[in-house]
């Protein structure tokens, strides 16, 4: 997302790499290391929730985010968003707490707003996975997010289309 849009290509693991890392990393949760393997190739259902407002962010300038990776996808260049929709002010030169109060979160990121969603047997247990996902993918707020839903079309596509930053 973001920056890493430029260099998925060239970085990015396969998914039978990430399953193994993954495999491999396991073995270590046995001796007490906590682990969260985050965006893996992924089998269980229902999938989990959004936590943006819970896990605010913010920047060295001061700006403060309801997640980084909203803001992060939002400034993936086929994003139909602003990073300023993710963004509530500027903890240097003001104060924050009412606007992230105010923040409309189930409003602004309610996913699951799709045919595949309405039509599944898991919708309403379902967390629908991540908007920022979504976005960086240059998808509405609502679509499946495909590279972690089994039950989806193109499911496990790469999480990240490549294009170029128009100028
Ligand atoms: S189709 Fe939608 S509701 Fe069903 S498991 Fe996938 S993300 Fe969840």
């Amino acid at each position: 997302m973001g920056r890493g849009v430029r260099s998925q290509a060239r970085l990015a693991a396969d998914e039978d790499k990430m399953r193994a890392i993954q495999a491999v990393t396991e073995r270590f949760r046995s001796r007490g290391v906590d682990l969260v393997h985050i965006r893996f190739p992924n089998d269980e259902l229902p999938l989990a929730g959004c936590d943006a407002g819970k896990l605010i962010y913010v920047f060295a300038d001061g700006a403060t985010a309801v997640c980084p990776y909203l803001v992060f996808a939002a400034r993936t260049p086929q994003s139909r968003y602003p990073d300023s929709d993710f963004l509530v002010g500027n903890i240097l030169t003001g104060e924050v707490a009412p606007a992230l109060d105010a923040y409309d979160l189930a409003g602004t990121l309610a996913m699951g707003a799709n045919p595949t969603c309405a039509a599944c047997s898991l919708n309403d247990s379902c967390g629908k996975g991540c908007p920022a996902a979504v976005i960086s993918r240059g998808l509405p707020i609502g679509a499946v997010d495909t590279e972690q839903c089994p039950k989806a079309e193109g499911y496990g596509r790469p999480l990240l289309q490549i294009g170029r930053r128009s100028r």
